[in-house]
């Protein structure tokens, strides 16, 4: 376990034309198989299933979550069984996400998509007490009050302050973390990983209420919120020629690989704002690189068709 995360800096002519000091916040090596934000956010989650006495950890998640991935890992270092509920039909063979998650001891249990949708109501998850015992859930994605909570550990790392914090988005859950420890003048800027990105503030409102329970204070956090909704590049997990051809450079430039869903549309839509001078110069950045690296494995298809292929 790598605690802190590693901070690197990155160097261009870019950067140094525009006189922008940018860092990446590698949580991507925080562990080789619990990557990244969903390390942060399971770490109190998992303390908080032992502390109860819970033996069992239930999560939520599609075919190719990382969550669910870094969930099944976690409890099997943890010693606790994990149950996955998985979005859809079960596809066999397993693909590598779900095969791994497997070999991890979860046990897979597969609904619909439409009773998927029920997975924050209160008689489908009675429904599955009576089916799987006492257990400890955690939302889809981390979402919860613990996932907030181990985000919010990010900022503490850093022994300097940034003028901006930035990070992708999924449901929130880290960009609240990074909102909750902002100080008086900095920004979080959060780039939206799926397409109509604008329900995010109210998702990020509603979990940062959790913590704050006061409607001025949480109005006080959002303060520091800029959010990017237009570099979801198609969608969720949807990708084109353009994204490949940047994160094949990026990681030729600086070595460092991107997932295609989330962090690579963030340094995208990043240096697109650094190049239109959106930042003043003698800016500094920390942008989080949340990990997801396992997710890249469900694009080998997508990749084929468009004829085009990831140089790392
Ligand atoms: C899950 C994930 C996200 C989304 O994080 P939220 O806290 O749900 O917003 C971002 N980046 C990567 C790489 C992820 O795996």
């Amino acid at each position: 376990m790598n605690i802190p995360s590693p901070l690197q800096k990155l160097e261009s002519d870019l950067l140094t034309e525009k006189q922008i000091d940018l860092w990446v916040k590698r949580d991507d090596l925080i562990h080789p198989a619990i990557s990244g934000n969903k390390w942060r956010k399971l770490k109190w989650n998992i303390e908080k299933a032992k502390d109860n006495k819970k033996t069992t950890l239930l999560t939520f998640g599609g075919a190719f979550s990382n969550h669910i991935a870094a969930a099944a890992h976690a409890c099997q270092e943890n010693g606790l069984k994990s149950i996955g509920i998985i979005r859809g039909e079960k596809v066999e063979p397993l693909n590598s996400t779900l095969r791994k998650a497997e070999e991890n001891g979860m046990q897979l249990h597969f609904v619909s998509r439409k009773d998927y949708k029920l997975k924050k109501n209160d008689d489908f998850i009675l429904g599955l007490r009576n089916q799987f015992g006492n257990f400890h859930a955690v939302p889809e994605g981390g979402a919860n009050y613990y996932g907030v909570m181990g985000c919010m550990e990010i900022t503490k790392e850093l022994d300097f302050e940034p003028d901006y914090l930035v990070t992708s988005a999924g449901t929130g859950t880290t960009a609240s973390g990074l909102l909750m420890t902002a100080k008086q003048e900095q920004k979080v800027m959060v780039f939206s990983g799926l397409k109509d990105g604008g329900f995010l503030e109210k998702d990020i409102k509603h979990l940062i209420n959790y913590t704050t329970y006061n409607e001025d204070d949480t109005a006080e956090v959002l303060r520091h919120l800029v959010l990017k909704t237009d570099y979801h590049f198609g969608g969720f997990a949807k990708i084109t020629p353009e994204l490949i051809q940047f994160v094949n450079v990026f990681h030729q430039q600086f070595q460092i690989p991107l997932d295609l869903i989330y962090t690579s549309k963030l340094f995208y839509g990043l240096f697109d704002g650094i190049r239109k001078n959106h930042f003043p110069p003698k800016t500094k950045i920390v942008a989080l690189h949340t990990g997801g690296l396992q997710g890249n494995l469900g694009f080998d298809k997508q990749l084929k068709k468009l004829g085009l292929t990831l140089n790392y």
